[in-house]
């Protein structure tokens, strides 16, 4: 499969539909979303729909972040309103306090459905709180697409694990510099998890692994991509640009959240909180510093990385709260950094390839 081949978010929700598919919008991080392909829903994902501003910035304050104040765009712009229902993972405040406003407030033009994760460190209880929430949810898909089919978790579980192998697959090829592909490509590939339903999203990604040069891509300087998501797509075509290699990333709509042990065998919901509570660390999961220290030294030490880039969503509290310590900390591993506020959907531009390029030579 070529990457050109990659169908549209837009282009795919719309065949979907067409065929009569029930979706599900799901606000980030991290879901269930075995739950709702076991009930045949498509989840699709809200990071940064690509509308100008408009609408939502008049229902925010001007210190929420541009994830949020996109999604909210998104749902003003009537962008959900053929949806069957909307999923609030509780991710971070900021989130927690857009599914308020959207449900007590905007009438929702599909039902809400919320997802409360535990938050690190995880006791003993954790597992048994997770294994409620999605107790919880499955409840409330049942009642709004109806009851999951014979056979529609065996599955979802199925596809789960088979994602799972295939992402671990890119990474480690990647970070062994045989998969020769720049940060644009893998990171556009990549992405079709976000709204692909994996009956598509497996063969697509398959196809691409096996038909992907096994050199070519950067061959600069190696380095980590911190943050929240792969985006804006012109700081990925300027990493291209300037030669850099992205041996690994430690985002959290990526790494953190796609690079886990895939679910078990025996009761579904027992191996799904299982592999919840094997995550990478991440700010939202409330993760100690030391931890998330350690998990960015080990990337960079197996990729051969010299250096860390923190491309930061703006007001981005739970990334900016970890962003000192960990600086610092790399610092003294001998790993410099470099950070880039962003906005989802605003070209990072000329002033930050100069920033890139003069991290590149520092790091040479
Ligand atoms: S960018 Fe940060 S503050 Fe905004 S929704 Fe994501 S985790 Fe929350």
């Amino acid at each position: 499969m070529s990457p050109s081949e990659l169908i549209s978010r837009g282009e795919y929700f719309s065949q979907w539909r067409g065929g009569g598919g029930q979706v599900c919008a799901v606000f980030p991080a991290q879901y269930p979303r075995e739950l709702l392909w076991a009930h045949g829903v498509l989840p699709m994902e809200v990071w940064d729909p690509p509308l100008a501003p408009a609408r939502a910035q008049g229902h925010l304050q001007p210190y929420i972040c541009s994830v949020v104040r996109q999604g909210l765009e998104l749902f003003l712009a009537g962008g959900l309103d053929d949806v069957g229902a909307i999923l609030f993972p509780h991710t971070c405040d900021s989130l927690q306090n857009l599914a308020s406003l959207v449900e007590d407030y905007l009438d929702p033009p599909a039902p809400s459905l919320f997802f409360y994760n535990p938050k690190a460190p995880f006791a003993a209880a954790a597992k048994g709180f997770y294994v409620a929430q999605l107790q919880t949810l499955e409840r409330e898909l049942t009642r709004v697409f109806g009851p999951q089919p014979p056979e529609g978790m065996a599955r979802a579980l199925e596809w789960s694990r088979r994602l799972s192998e295939l992402y671990a697959q890119a990474y480690s090829r990647r970070a062994a510099g045989e998969l020769g592909v720049g940060a644009a490509e893998f990171y556009r590939v990549l992405r079709g998890g976000e709204y692909m339903h994996p009956r598509d999203y497996i063969p697509l990604l398959e196809g691409w692994l096996a038909s992907a040069p096994a050199n070519g891509g950067g061959q600069g300087q190696g380095i980590i991509l911190s943050g929240v998501l792969p985006s804006p797509p012109d700081l990925l075509e300027t990493l291209d640009e300037l030669g850099f290699r992205v041996v690994h990333d430690d985002l959290i709509s990526m790494s953190r959240r796609l690079l886990y042990p895939p679910p078990g065998e025996g009761d579904p919901y027992e191996a799904l909180a299982e592999s919840f509570l094997s995550m990478p660390p991440c700010s939202t999961r409330g993760s100690s510093l030391s931890e998330r220290l350690e998990w960015l030294k080990g990337l960079a030490r197996a990729g051969g990385a010299q250096g860390v880039v923190f491309s930061v969503v703006k007001f981005c509290e739970p990334e900016l709260f970890d962003l000192p310590e960990l600086r610092r900390g790399l610092k003294e591993a001998g790993l410099p950094s470099l950070v880039l506020e962003v906005d989802v959907n605003q070209e990072v531009g000329g002033q930050a390839a100069t920033r890139l390029e003069a991290f590149g030579e520092m790091l040479s």
